[in-house]
């Protein structure tokens, strides 16, 4: 474990680009075109418009934002991002970008092997999640052309889309109240349809939930049918399934475990991996599958004679930068379950078990569903007579909360079926089909420090709402 303290980022950048200048200048002098000169008033101007327009986002970086997935990279990856996006190699060849191809490898081997998959698995890293998932599903296409993706219901809802992309069937399955596939129903659709992949979530974007993978798995293969796991926003806590890890009540590490079971397996750097956007990676456990992208490129490739990534992979040019900061990251941040990215993801983990907690201590707020994740759900206490008055009363508080000038929480708002909603909590009236409530990303470790603070401001603005109702 590590007291260390967070590394200073403007040092780490200064040291990052100054050592890519060095490096530059030692291949010799050359004068610049003066057509790339840029008029200093002009660059003065907008630099002074984009930063400022750069104020309008959120704070993401604060623990009072807790919305939607959204957080800035952790310090190494910066740095690590700007030295090689400097340079800026392309992975799509080792020709484009020997250091950071073989990072890549290297970065996606480890990925593996955190996963559980063999280390013959064959992946490779993605713009981002959707990129990735796609490549699975046209995976599962050629594996079976004739046969369906089945999707739950509460999965993301790139697998309908990219189905539709790219000529699946995708037959949906229904999701349990606790949003997670329907075992029986995941069993009566591999009975009556033909169905060659199953798409299981770890992690759903929702809540946070993690489908029954180590229960789906054996009832996928009693049916033939080949497992692709969406592990964009979860995969990575799979990390604390390992003996060394922290302890964390209500973690679904069985669930998480099965994943090694899995075919193929999408996950994002860009969400819990620590890393800038531009980061998704996909793995398969058969290296087999590397014959459907084969291609025969007449523009790359005239020294290298090892497996281009370029080869493997849908996309073509693909940042150098974001192999190169992963795997600086996870050099200095290395994937272990007590030390590196375990702590990290652990204390998030912990964060939206102390959350829920608060919110059940206060009288102004109740819990949805407990986490799996660190994904909260939760409603103002005063909406519990019917689903339009949980939807109005969350609605409300959403927007209270993040538009009030003296001390914003940005929450985000989710919703959830009459059905769920109801199982959850059966006193409510289903006066509507749906209905919104408040739901809290806790993707941040502060998130651990500051949930208790957190609630009971919102429980404050709650309770304020309440008193100025009619
Ligand atoms: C975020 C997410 C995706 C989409 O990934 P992008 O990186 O946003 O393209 C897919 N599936 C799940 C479960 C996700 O959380």
């Amino acid at each position: 474990m590590s007291p260390q303290s967070s590394p200073a980022a403007d040092a780490l950048l200064h040291r990052a680009l100054q050592h890519v200048e060095d490096w530059e200048q030692s291949w010799g002098a050359f004068d610049r075109h003066d057509a790339l000169g840029v008029d200093p008033d002009r660059l003065d101007a907008a630099f002074d418009e984009y930063l400022e327009r750069l104020e309008g986002n959120y704070p993401f970086h604060h623990p009072r934002y807790a919305g939607q997935m959204l957080k800035p990279p952790h310090p190494v990856a910066c740095a690590a991002y700007a030295a090689a996006q400097r340079i800026n190699p392309n992975n799509h060849a080792l020709d484009g970008g020997s250091p950071t191809s073989q990072m890549e490898k290297e970065v996606v081997a480890d990925l593996a092997g955190m996963l559980g998959l063999p280390d013959a698995s064959l992946g490779h890293l993605t713009g981002g999640g959707t990129v990735a998932n796609l490549e699975a599903l046209w995976v599962a296409r050629e594996l079976h052309p004739d046969q369906a993706v089945a999707v739950a219901d509460n999965a993301h809802y790139t697998h309908g889309r990219m189905g539709d992309v790219l000529d699946v069937e995708v037959v949906p399955v229904p999701a349990d109240a606790h949003g997670r596939i329907d075992l029986d129903a995941l069993d009566r659709v591999l009975e009556q349809h033909a169905i060659g992949t199953v798409v299981l979530t770890a992690g759903t974007t929702g809540l946070g939930t993690v489908d029954p993978i180590h229960d789906a798995i054996p009832l996928c293969r009693a049916h033939d049918a080949r497992v692709h796991v969406d592990g964009a926003y979860g995969g990575f806590f799979r990390l604390l399934t390992e003996p060394d890890a922290p302890d964390i009540p209500n973690f679904p590490a069985e669930r998480f475990r099965a994943i090694e079971d899995a075919d193929s397996v999408a996950i994002d750097p860009h969400k819990h991996g620590l890393q800038p956007y531009g980061c998704g990676c996909i793995l398969f456990r058969d290296p087999a599958v590397g014959r459907f992208y084969q291609h025969d490129s007449p523009y790359t490739y005239f020294t290298s004679d090892d497996l281009h990534l370029g080869e493997i992979s849908l996309e073509c040019s693909r940042a150098g930068a974001a192999a190169g900061a992963l795997w600086c990251t996870l050099k200095a941040l290395p994937l272990k379950p007590d030390d590196g990215l375990g702590p990290i993801l652990a204390a998030c983990m912990r964060a939206a078990r102390t959350w829920t907690d608060a919110v059940a201590d206060t009288d102004a707020l109740h819990v949805v569903a407990p986490p799996e994740t660190d994904i909260v759900s939760y409603v103002p206490a005063t909406s519990e007579s019917s689903l339009s008055a949980v939807h109005e009363a969350s609605q409300a508080l959403f927007d209270a909360a993040m538009n009030d000038p003296d001390d914003p929480i940005f929450t985000s708002v989710y919703r959830l079926s009459a059905d769920a909603l109801t199982t959850l909590r059966p006193s409510l009236h289903a006066d509507r089909d749906e209905a919104a409530v408040l739901r809290s990303v806790l993707m941040k470790p502060e998130h651990e420090t500051y949930a208790p603070d957190l609630v009971d401001r919102l429980a404050n603005k709650a309770q304020s709402l309440d008193s100025a109702a009619p």
